[in-house]
């Protein structure tokens, strides 16, 4: 059925305007979902059909709140206009919580006749009655109390969890001489004291230069240590508790464990499917990681004659070391190749090609100066918004990710959604090529599946685990020599030629297989805690990680404490290798052909235009056309 063109968002022109954009229409939102719930449990003769209308009504104004709520307080440059919206954001938090507990709302939904339902709306109401019920709301009283002091017990925890690793910097002071191997700029900024000592700290602009490029081990052993044990003893209780609340809740609500609760609406389904993936990787990586392992512990002996291990201290700076000894890929002369303007185009026209889209330039007003505005368009048709606010600046948040900004609804709104990410404006490291095309197939997706009906299934309202999929496929478009020749060009006009690409591939390979024993380590801990709660948690976690990866954890350490994501992942870090498996398949499916015709069209149609309107397992499947496999990423992992 056709509809009038929408118009996009207009974003305020002042202070003013952001100040109530900010406060005033989130809080307008609310206050409609507020009359849409009363509405819905007043209204006793309304057919089925009409109650999810309405829901969704309310869905859709949850929507218009949350998603600019979360990047204005992220990134506005006015500290009022971040603080209404973070305000906002957490008001909201506490409205869908509190509607997953309200019984009367319930009864709306779980007495609902079903009958005469179209599929999408019968999708809608098992998502709506299971989250309900994961909500606790068909519990008994005393039962729905308790659930409710966990989940708040839960946000407290997190919160202690993480601000204890925020504020938990250390520091260490090393003897001036011992830095051998750090570049000259990082010596530069941090001369020696009358002791001729100098402090280094547990921040990321110290640690990883550090364990990088320190030729002294014991420098590398202490720093890493100290970083290793971020937050503890604070956080030792703190993750006891945490464990022991999410337990209790995962149990009062009928799941097995914690893993049963989180994955119940993720592709992987269950607790003992986490455990066989993660046994999967183990064993898919093993031949690769040891031979691997040979050649960084050999290295290490030319530095270190009597080494027997390599521990996680070593593995940074033994990766680098091999990589420029032996792959001759120069960062220096890679970078030469990527000045930020080109790579913006490149991104805008390698995305363009493949998704079939023209991004027109908008002269709209934003929250600043940097952000460039583009309508994504096909045919003279307008698809959507996009604002990318790509350099960094005091008080912008300060890694890269992609936000919604309006959820595309058909018939209502046009999807829009922002990158913030924190390039420089010159010379950018091909690290950041490739997280710019990762954020930016996060954003297509939001905008190309933004084109439904249901707001709890339009975008990138997907499985969790499924969401990285898209992205890390699009990484591979930065590895690719002819699509790179075609924007990284020197300022003397010369192409970034293909055998530096070549040798770019093959350096990048070397230690991916200990790499992702790395990342199994971290899910096999974020897992196997939550799962087996053990009662000595240093033990627990260094047989862990030693169970994972040949590369030995620093003897004593207490990670864990400093593991950030075990608030946010909880059980649930396996997702990035799930999302991988996945992405690697999909890859396969271009056969080296990354611009193939009728495979792109395939792609967008089946696996990006639908968004979450089908569960991921049946996207993957109409795209390739059966079942997907491990293969891929088993190929990748061995250096393919
Ligand atoms: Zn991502």
């Amino acid at each position: 059925m056709p509809h009038p063109p929408l118009e996009p968002l207009s974003l305020p022109l002042d202070r003013a305007g952001w100040l109530s954009f900010a406060g005033e229409r989130p809080a307008e939102r609310l206050a409609r979902v507020a009359e849409i719930d009363r509405r819905l449990v007043a209204e006793t003769a309304l057919t089925t059909s009409e109650r999810l209308d309405l829901w969704n009504d309310a869905d859709i104004a949850l929507a218009e709140a949350a998603a600019p709520s979360h990047l204005l307080s992220e990134c506005h440059p006015d500290s009022d206009v971040r603080a209404a919206a973070e305000a906002q954001a957490q008001a909201i938090d506490a409205a869908q919580a509190r509607r997953l507990l309200d019984r009367d709302l319930w009864h709306v939904f779980s007495d609902a006749d079903a009958a005469g339902l179209d599929a999408a709306q019968q999708r809608l109401l098992d998502h709506l009655r299971r989250d309900f019920r994961r909500g606790g709301v068909d519990l008994d009283d005393a039962g729905r109390a308790r659930v409710q002091e966990l989940a708040d017990r839960d946000t407290a925890l997190s919160q202690t969890f993480s601000r204890h690793i925020r504020e938990g910097r250390r520091e260490i002071r090393v003897p001036a001489a011992s830095l051998e191997g750090l570049p000259a700029d990082f010596l530069a900024e941090h001369p020696a004291d009358d002791e001729a000592m100098v402090t280094l700290t547990t921040e990321y602009t110290d640690l990883m230069p550090v364990r990088e490029y320190a030729r002294d081990i014991s420098v590398r052993h202490a720093l890493v240590g100290a970083y290793n044990d971020l937050a503890w003893p604070e956080n030792e209780a703190v993750l006891a508790d945490l464990l022991a609340v999410r337990a209790e809740r995962a149990a009062l609500l009928g799941y097995g464990d914690w893993a049963d609760y989180e994955t119940e609406t993720r592709m992987i389904g269950s607790s003992a499917e986490v455990r066989a993936f993660l046994d999967r990787v183990a064993e898919a990586v093993a031949p690769a990681a040891a031979s691997e392992y040979a050649r960084v512990l050999e290295r290490l002996r030319r530095d270190e004659p009597d080494a027997t291990e390599v521990t996680i201290a070593d593995f940074w700076y033994l990766l680098s070391a091999l990589k420029r000894e032996e792959y001759d890929v120069d960062a220096q002369l890679v970078r030469s190749y990527f000045r930020f303007d080109r790579v913006l185009d490149g991104v805008l026209a390698t995305t363009a090609r493949l998704l079939d889209v023209e991004y027109v330039p908008v002269d709209a007003p934003s929250w600043h100066d940097d952000v460039r505005t583009y309508d994504v368009v096909r045919a003279g048709e307008r698809l959507g918004r996009i604002h990318l606010d790509l350099h960094p600046r005091d008080g912008k948040y300060n890694h890269a990710a992609c936000f919604g900004l309006v959820p595309g609804i058909t018939g209502h709104a046009l999807p829009e959604g922002a990158l913030l990410c924190n390039f420089s404006r010159g010379l950018l490291e091909h690290d950041e090529v490739v997280t710019f095309f990762h954020e930016f197939g996060h954003l297509v997706h939001d905008i190309l599946g933004g084109h439904h009906r249901w707001a709890s299934f339009t975008g990138i309202a997907t499985e969790w685990d499924f969401v990285e999929a898209p992205s890390q496929l699009l990484e591979e478009w930065a590895w690719d020599a002819e699509v790179l020749a075609s924007f990284a060009v020197n300022d003397e006009g010369r192409a970034i030629p293909a055998d530096l690409v070549a040798r770019m591939r093959t350096a990048d390979a070397f230690g991916r297989a200990l790499e992702v024993t790395r990342q199994l380590g971290h899910a096999t801990t974020s897992y196997r805690l939550h799962v087996e709660r053990p009662t000595d948690l240093q033990a627990a976690v260094d047989g862990y990680y030693r169970s994972a990866s040949p590369v030995t954890p620093l003897p004593g350490s207490h990670s864990y404490a400093g593991f950030g994501h075990l608030t946010g992942y909880g059980a649930c870090y396996y997702t990035y290798q799930w999302s991988l498996v996945i992405a690697r398949d999909l890859l396969s499916a271009f056969a080296g052909d990354l611009f193939d015709v009728e495979t792109a069209l395939r792609y967008r149609r089946e696996i990006l235009e639908p968004g979450g309107t089908r569960d991921a397992r049946d996207l993957v499947e109409a795209f390739l056309g059966r079942e997907s496999t491990f293969d891929a990423y088993r190929d990748w992992l061995a250096g393919a």
